[in-house]
């Protein structure tokens, strides 16, 4: 299996990959393996602070809310938090310090990033009536390489209202998407084979070239975009041309005309694989995860093979 970082990817948190000489069973056990096995940071557990406090100005504030804690803690798991696993954090069933202790007991340094947030709403003079809790407010008491990117900051958790307060520890553990989707880093997985787009019949292929249309990165689709062999084999050029033949397609009333005029081909034992990562890992790490848990689980049915058959 050959894998190549298709040109101009990855563009944010998402990527086409080309992964050839395979077949779609081996490609899909790739998409399984980022979907469920590469591991992630999440918030697993929340402690809130609850009652009735006084501040230093003598106003009363509650730890009641809008929404029922279950459900921010709920919204808290779903923050993506950076997972960088040259840190050395560990899973907590193979957390040396937390093994064989008792459940409440679990959880070290090794094992668990901590977080922490503080708000109230506003004070009883302030104009505003409620005030929105940000991921952004979220404080990190472990390593800044923890602390929420940037990016998901603006993530809203709940609003406050006068006199309410929110306050709680929560504890971000490695996990994997196949225990809870909190511990899946990527979203929109998916592959399809590779394809050539021919033009059959230039003539007739002037009612799609008419319209004007542009690939993504602006090139008009023409003539000249299918070079001297009247092919494309540019992977991005063929996925935008796949789109713009909707519009000379079956239903639109050109496609008399149009008469099939390019055609596609398919490029056996080749697959487009492209996804997102929900920004925990960066895309190509996710990727690579994904074959490293791939080649130990199949290292490990070897040697597994190899005592049984012994
Ligand atoms: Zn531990």
């Amino acid at each position: 299996m050959k894998t190549e970082i298709i040109e101009g990817w990855p563009q944010g948190h998402e990527i086409r990959i080309l992964v050839s000489d395979t077949d779609s069973s081996q490609v899909n056990a790739i998409r399984r393996a980022l979907i469920a096995d590469v591991p992630k940071l999440a918030i697993t557990r929340v402690d809130f602070s609850q009652g009735v406090t006084q501040d230093n100005k003598g106003e009363v504030v509650e730890s009641v809310n809008a929404l029922p804690d279950e459900v921010i803690a709920h919204r808290l798991a779903m923050i993506p938090i950076p997972t960088n696993l040259d840190e050395g954090l560990v899973f907590p069933e193979a957390c040396e310090n937390c093994r064989d202790v008792v459940e409440k007991d679990k959880g070290c340094p090794m094992c668990q990033v901590l977080y922490t947030l503080s708000a109230r709403g506003p004070s009883s003079d302030s104009e505003e009536e409620l005030k929105t809790v940000f991921a952004g407010d979220i404080t990190t008491i472990s390593d800044p390489v923890f602390d929420i990117r940037e990016e998901h900051k603006q993530i809203p958790l709940t609003v406050l209202s006068k006199g309410q307060f929110l306050e709680f520890y929560a504890f971000a553990v490695l996990g994997r998407g196949r225990d809870h989707a909190k511990w899946s880093p990527v979203a929109a997985v998916g592959f399809r084979p590779q394809q050539i787009a021919v033009l059959e019949k230039p003539k007739k292929a002037k009612v799609l070239f008419d319209l004007g249309l542009t690939t993504t990165d602006g090139t008009p689709i023409d003539p000249k975009l299918f070079g001297k062999d009247k092919k494309i084999t540019n992977i991005n050029h063929v996925m935008d041309l796949e789109k713009a033949l909707h519009q000379v397609g079956a239903g639109t009333g050109r496609d008399g005309d149009f008469d099939e005029a390019i055609t596609m081909e398919t490029v056996d034992g080749a697959f487009v694989f492209s996804f997102e990562t929900d920004g925990s890992l960066d895309p190509v790490t996710a990727f690579n995860m994904a074959l490293d848990e791939l080649s130990t689980r199949f290292d490990n049915l070897n040697e597994d093979l190899a005592s049984a058959l012994a």
